[in-house]
């Protein structure tokens, strides 16, 4: 081998002692979009350019110059759009045939939090890859795995959705579960699960905790007892959770509950199954958000009835007639044999196909709408300058076949690609430390 010349090696040093000292500018990208579909306007714009700038989307356009040394992704066979976002998962919840029959509540007692922090670990990629960039976690997530998750997210050890997530949710005593007396007593068993706040200072200190612990979304069971939350109850969670910017959700499964937490102004109704026309009305009126949480039929081990169907495709329907606005919501938190949890979750597009609505709608639903539940639609969704880069392309045109959905082949997140060709590739995410900072909580 021959010895390379001294002052080349000198050359070299100097110059990798330069690179060190400088901040490295971040990179430049430019993707080459046959087709940018624009879910506001509803509308496709053809070959347009678009510029990434480390985490960020520095221009959009058709003639917009690509500068020397950017990196090209040519996309010009695919339609480009916004991530997709699920308006209301639990990443750290799987509930399983085996050995839990499931029963979510088995899964409690199974299975630890750390363990159950992984599995979100593990879901949050699965989600991503399907075109997920986003995903509203409200709860049921032990002992707060989804504050760890998006705390480990924030602060980049691992490829993730965007997580907007809640804590524990907080109930009147019990919370969803009926706990035995014994249980309720020890608190232990189906607590963490549920955060129980029966009067006005508990209600204070419930969200404070939550807020404390991580949240980004207040999120309470208005009416899982007969002793559910009243209008003012709601307002004082509202008012409390106010203090931070944060929203409240309201798990609801009554009419009665459902006018509580529409009188008392709150962000968003998770479930649809106790929404009517009248309570439709009132919530458009208002702006209320509906998650409607609309499960398909077909799906292995979780069965419902062509009544029940039936039920949820009118009550999607009537929503849709009365101008609610609404968002794609699964709470798939379960295993079907096969599927990823992102595969899982596209399954969901069925009701609103079979509720008639328009797929520029459904799109809407999947994408702008689910930024603006999510609160974060200032910095994330609309394919435009300043915006963070999360966006998806696909070989179809899901205006005209919203199916094209499920064959989502490039993914990228805050800037940087996931998935290309259809091949997950994740290395440049994963960091030995908090490389975006440990402060990040
Ligand atoms: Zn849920």
């Amino acid at each position: 081998m021959r010895r390379a010349p001294l002052l080349l090696i000198v050359c070299a040093m100097l110059g990798a002692a330069l690179t060190a000292q400088q901040p490295a500018a971040p990179a430049v990208t430019a993707i080459r979009a046959g087709r940018l579909l624009d879910p506001e306007a509803g509308r496709i714009l053809q070959n347009q350019i678009i510029l990434v700038e480390g985490t960020r989307i520095r221009d959009v356009g058709p003639a917009v110059q690509i500068p020397a040394g950017a990196q090209v992704i040519d996309l010009s066979r695919m339609t480009v759009m916004p991530g997709l976002v699920d308006s209301h998962n639990h990443l750290a919840l799987t509930y399983k045939p085996e050995p839990e029959s499931n029963i979510y509540y088995y899964t409690y007692v199974a299975e630890s939090t750390a363990l159950r922090a992984i599995q979100a670990a593990s879901n949050g990629i699965q989600m991503l890859a399907a075109g997920f960039t986003v995903v509203r976690d409200l709860g049921n997530n032990g002992n707060y795995a989804d504050s760890a998750l998006r705390q480990a997210l924030d602060q980049g050890w691992l490829p993730g959705p965007t997580l907007i997530n809640s804590g524990i949710i907080i109930g009147g005593m019990g919370g969803q579960f009926s706990p035995t007396p014994e249980m309720a007593r020890q608190h232990s068993i189906v607590y963490p699960e549920y955060l129980e706040a029966d009067t006005p200072d508990e209600i204070v200190k419930a969200v404070r905790q939550n807020i404390l612990f991580g949240a980004k979304v207040i999120k309470i069971c208005v009416d899982c007892k007969p002793y559910g939350y009243t209008a003012d109850e709601i307002r004082l969670f509202i008012r409390e959770a106010a203090k931070a910017g944060m929203k409240v959700a309201g798990h609801v499964q009554t009419p009665q509950g459902a006018k509580n937490a529409i009188d008392a102004g709150i962000w968003s109704i998770e479930h649809g199954g106790a929404l009517n026309d009248d309570l439709h009305k009132q919530m458009a009126a208002k702006g209320i958000w509906r998650a409607g949480t609309e499960t398909p039929t077909g799906l292995e081990g979780h069965s419902v009835s062509p009544q029940a169907y039936q039920r949820t495709i009118a009550g999607l329907k009537n929503a849709y007639e009365n101008h609610v606005q609404s968002v794609f919501s699964t709470d798939a938190d379960y295993f079907v044999a096969g599927k990823t949890r992102g595969e899982l979750c596209l399954e969901f597009i069925r009701p609103w196909k079979d509720a008639g609505i328009p797929n520029v709608d459904i799109v809407r639903a999947m994408t702008i709408n689910g930024y603006k539940i999510a609160d974060i639609d200032k910095t994330r969704g609309p394919i435009k300058a300043g915006n963070f880069a999360d966006l998806i392309a696909l070989p179809g045109n899901p205006l005209d076949d919203i199916d094209s959905l499920r064959n989502v082949q490039f993914v990228m997140k805050d800037g940087q690609v996931f998935k290309r060709d259809g091949v997950m590739t994740p290395a440049g995410f994963f960091h030995g430390g908090p490389v975006n900072g440990w402060r990040i909580r």
